[in-house]
């Protein structure tokens, strides 16, 4: 074997993965020339994910809380004293996951496309394009963190995400006076099946917005958001889009593959981020690819423990997501201005206040419980999430 280990995709999870692979060789392959870039991302996550990368230096900045927007104008404000979250520089946080998997021994391939594989004997000869030429490693196990679109789950017949919700953002020249607040917007005339945002970074605030599939041209949605917030004047150093995949296939393994990340839609339903969900999994495919070397076993049976792995941790999380995820793509603007006016409420904001970005679906019960008239917006959706199936 060329490499007991390819890793397909040098972004932050497959970079992640390949630094808890210290003691077997890995390759990643990365297809673009420098990691990192393009940045597809807000860059927002719990403080939790920087501590996990050792990545404290690509902070910007530290939220506290924030105000939900709602169709009708209502303006839902929840602010505490603890950082509840933190803005990353994408392309800074990447570089330093490459440079832990280097130091764990991993090989990085910069302009590397992996294009296919077959199956040989007991592992896997896996091509690759590099400098117009096609190339050929060997390896038993190939793991595609390769994003969305994940060749190597394609290929492997894994099924692709349930959903997709494209994002559009813009960094403009402009200081908000709030650093420690995000603004969330809701409603199909701002961002359709998902929801705006605009969050401070500094001396320059983030735009974006999200928006699911068959509404259209995500840009007019930023363009209007940004005219309407009175930054129409105001100049935009960069604007970037990207996709996010909603919902996990029917499954992240087969023989001699796995898929990880946005490969394997890990994302969490609500609110698209996927840096923390995919690491979770991340330490979960690096724990069984070492048993999997150790025993010298590639088969579907035997990494099918790292498919019961992920979802003991987090797929409950995701799934009840998902389910909310449903409840909100399918409330009028109406019923949205209803649900903020009941969640508009003291006690309400209280417990809202205690919320994790990384288990939001954790806030459902107290809140139902708190707010029992929000069973009105969808009893049976929400009876579920209630009673916990
Ligand atoms: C607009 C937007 C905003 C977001 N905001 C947040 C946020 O605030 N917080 C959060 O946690 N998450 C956020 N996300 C999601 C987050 O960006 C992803 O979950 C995260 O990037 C997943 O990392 P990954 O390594 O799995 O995939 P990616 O970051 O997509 O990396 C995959 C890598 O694989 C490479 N690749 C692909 N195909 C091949 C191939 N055939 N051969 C070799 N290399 C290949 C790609 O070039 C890329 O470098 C956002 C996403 C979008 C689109």
């Amino acid at each position: 074997m060329d490499s007991q280990i390819i890793i397909s995709g040098g972004g932050p999870i497959g970079s992640y993965l390949a630094s808890n692979l210290k003691e077997c060789s890995v390759q990643i392959m990365e297809e673009h020339s420098e990691i990192g870039k393009p940045v597809q991302c807000t860059g927002l996550v719990h403080p939790r994910v920087v501590e996990l990368a050792n990545a404290e230096e690509s902070v910007l900045n530290v939220i506290k809380g924030f105000r939900l927007f709602f169709p009708d104008g209502r303006v839902l404000e929840v602010k505490t004293d603890e950082a509840k979250a933190v803005v990353i520089d994408r392309c800074r946080f990447d570089n330093i996951c490459c440079d832990s998997a280097r130091k764990s021994g991993a090989v990085i391939n910069t302009d590397s496309r992996i294009i296919d594989f077959k199956r040989e004997h007991n592992g896997l000869a896996v091509s690759y394009m590099t400098d117009n030429k096609n190339n050929e490693i060997n390896t038993n196990l190939l793991i595609g963190a390769d994003g969305y679109k994940s060749h190597v789950g394609t290929c492997a017949g894994l099924g692709c995400a349930k959903e997709i919700v494209r994002g559009i953002q813009a960094d403009l020249e402009v200081t908000m006076p709030d650093q420690d607040l995000v603004e969330v917007y809701v409603g199909k005339e701002v961002a359709p099946g998902f929801f705006a945002w605009i969050l401070p970074c500094g001396e320059f605030t983030r735009v974006g917005v999200g928006i699911s599939k068959g509404n259209g041209i995500p840009s007019k949605y930023l363009d209007s958001l940004i005219e309407k917030r009175g930054f129409g004047e105001v100049n935009r150093t960069q604007t970037y889009s990207g996709v996010i995949p909603i919902g996990y296939p029917k499954s992240t393994y087969a023989d001699n593959i796995m898929i990880v990340g946005d490969a394997a839609a890990q994302t969490k339903p609500l609110s698209g981020g996927g840096l923390y969900t995919g690491m979770q999994c991340a330490k979960y495919a690096a724990e069984t690819a070492l048993d999997a070397v150790n025993s010298n076993n590639y088969s579907a049976a035997f990494l099918s423990a790292y498919e019961e792995k992920w979802k003991s941790e987090i797929g409950k999380e995701l799934d009840r997501g998902m389910i909310i995820r449903k409840v909100f793509t399918g409330m009028s603007d109406k019923r949205l201005d209803e649900a903020g006016k009941l969640l508009d409420k003291p006690e309400a904001r209280e417990i809202i206040a205690t919320g994790d970005i990384d288990y939001p679906s954790k806030l459902a019960r107290p809140l139902l419980k708190s707010v029992p008239s929000l069973m009105k917006l969808a009893p049976g959706a929400l009876k579920t999430l209630l009673l916990g199936r």
